[in-house]
């Protein structure tokens, strides 16, 4: 389906095996019954994209960025109306749907201003043997076509990463949204797409392998750039042969906590690292390591903050935690809370899951070297591990095969520092929770956490190729 195509999405009343229903986690009940596209449909899309990014080749850098700035105060006119879809479709609390809009929109201003940015670099050629009297310099050249290829959790933000540094540096783009919430992020490819000729931008809606494997491996697609889970990051890492691909994967991001650290910032940045979006998010705080000395005085603070919690309607504008995408996840969620009990974990407050609601847990005495710990935990668990100092609070944080971001709490700065030069990971706070990010910095992970770098002026680098001029003047 082509964005601009009026008659795209059309509601299928009688279900059937191509078509998809959209539900709300919070009611269960279907929003909105999608029609699959097929391989067919999908090479229309490719041959309009290819068309599409010739003619924007012919843009100068000012019309793509004049035409992106249009796109960025049309978004912010739709700010309220996609929030509310996101939170339809996701059961993310309406206030942090608000949060992830106007980081969308700053995602897209960034877009617009770095398409004027793309510089390439005089190259002293005669520093070589032979290259003497050569006149050189490099340009950023587009690949091509990009897929981007998102995940459930954060479906605007996380497309826009992908669809405005493709768009600044000449590229046309195919996105392809999770099944289980795309709602939010085709309304927001149409107001971007319409500022662009056609094909430059355009969703498709599909799953299943053969349309993945169309999707990753037609010759016409030059670029993946895929944000989403370790398994199906690996899959298409071996798919894709020589493209280049770009990987955001998984996470299980430590919070150290120190014992001179500011306990009550400790506290409001382990609340937000565990419970935001239900703990449904890659760079959440997965495990809480604190020192000895302080680790009561930590929980009995941690534990009156998470019971203030409001779970709820996620409508409504006071609740902090919703429910999980579905009920599959939660039931995930609490299986693995029971193992930890079981293997000796004490549960200090909630565990209880409902539908799939599951309510903020904590859980205390959690052995750092047990595998259940190492795994990504996508819920609102905040499993707390006691260490007898600084150094083997980094050796339990280094123990995962994740590295995306992390965080340390301590007023001492000769060792948050030692903790942020020891610990593998692609970004480490000091005194925040590594569910901190802005939208220009360079964001990607280390070790299994993923390849390359998002963040607009970074991602810009990942979708284009140096290509070198030499004038040999003699
Ligand atoms: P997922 O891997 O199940 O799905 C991500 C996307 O891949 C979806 O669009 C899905 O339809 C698609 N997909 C699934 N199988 C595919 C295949 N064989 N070929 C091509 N596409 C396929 O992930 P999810 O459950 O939607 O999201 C949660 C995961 O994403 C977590 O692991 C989380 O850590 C990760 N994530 C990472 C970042 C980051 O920036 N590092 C950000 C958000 C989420």
């Amino acid at each position: 389906m082509t964005i601009n195509d009026k008659t795209q999405h059309k509601i299928n009343k009688k279900e059937k095996k191509n078509t998809i229903n959209i539900i709300n986690p919070y009611n269960q009940k279907i929003i909105i019954q999608l029609e699959k596209q097929n391989i067919k449909d999908l090479k229309k899309l490719i041959s309009n994209a290819k068309m599409g990014q010739k003619e924007l080749i012919d843009f100068s850098s000012r019309k793509i960025s004049n035409a992106l700035y249009t796109a960025f105060e049309n978004l912010k006119h739709e700010k309220k109306k996609i929030a509310k879809i996101l939170t339809e479709e996701t059961g993310k609390p309406i206030k942090d749907s608000i949060v992830e809009m106007d980081r969308s929109i700053e995602t897209l201003k960034f877009s617009a201003e770095e398409s004027k940015r793309i510089y390439g670099e005089s190259v002293p050629l005669d520093a070589g043997l032979g290259g003497k009297g050569f006149f050189a310099f490099t340009q950023k050249v587009p690949l091509g076509l990009v897929v981007a290829i998102t995940p459930f959790n954060y479906p605007v933000n996380l497309a826009i990463h992908k669809i405005g540094p493709a768009i600044a540096s000449k590229n046309s783009c195919i996105l392809k949204p999770s099944l289980k919430a795309p709602l939010a992020a085709i309304e927001m490819s149409k107001i971007i797409s319409s500022e662009f000729p056609q094909g430059v931008l355009s969703t498709v809606l599909g799953g299943g392998s053969e349309l993945s494997n169309e999707l990753i491996t037609n010759p016409n697609v030059d670029k993946i750039t895929f944000t989403g889970s370790v398994e199906v990051g690996k899959l298409i890492a071996s798919k894709a042969g020589m493209k280049k691909v770009s990987l955001e994967l998984g996470g299980n991001d430590p919070l150290i906590i120190l014992k001179d650290a500011n306990l009550e910032k400790a506290v409001k940045g382990a609340v937000n690292g565990a419970y935001l979006f239900a703990g449904q998010v890659c760079m959440g705080v997965k495990r809480i390591i604190v020192e000895n000395e302080i680790a009561d005085e930590f929980l009995q603070s941690f534990k009156k903050e998470t019971e203030k919690l409001r779970v709820g309607n996620p409508m409504n504008k006071n609740t902090d935690i919703g429910p999980l995408i579905d009920e599959e996840a939660a039931k995930i969620v609490e299986k693995s809370v029971q193992n930890m009990i079981d293997t000796g974990a004490d549960l200090i407050t909630g565990g209880k899951r409902k539908d799939n609601f599951y309510t903020p847990t904590i859980l205390d005495n959690i052995d750092g070297e047990s595998s259940i710990i190492k795994q990504e935990l996508f819920g609102p668990v905040a499993p707390v591990i006691r260490v007898k100092d600084v150094d083997e609070a980094i050796k339990i944080a280094n123990n995962t095969e994740f590295g995306l971001q992390a965080g340390v709490y301590t007023e001492n700065i000769h060792n948050g520092l030692k903790v942020a030069n020891e610990i593998i990971a692609g970004s480490v706070f000091i005194n925040k929770q590594s569910t901190f990010r802005t939208d220009n910095m360079p964001f990607g992970g280390f070790k299994n956490s993923g390849v390359g770098k998002e963040g607009v002026k970074y991602a810009i680098d990942e979708m284009t190729k140096t290509k070198l001029i030499g004038l040999n003047l003699r």
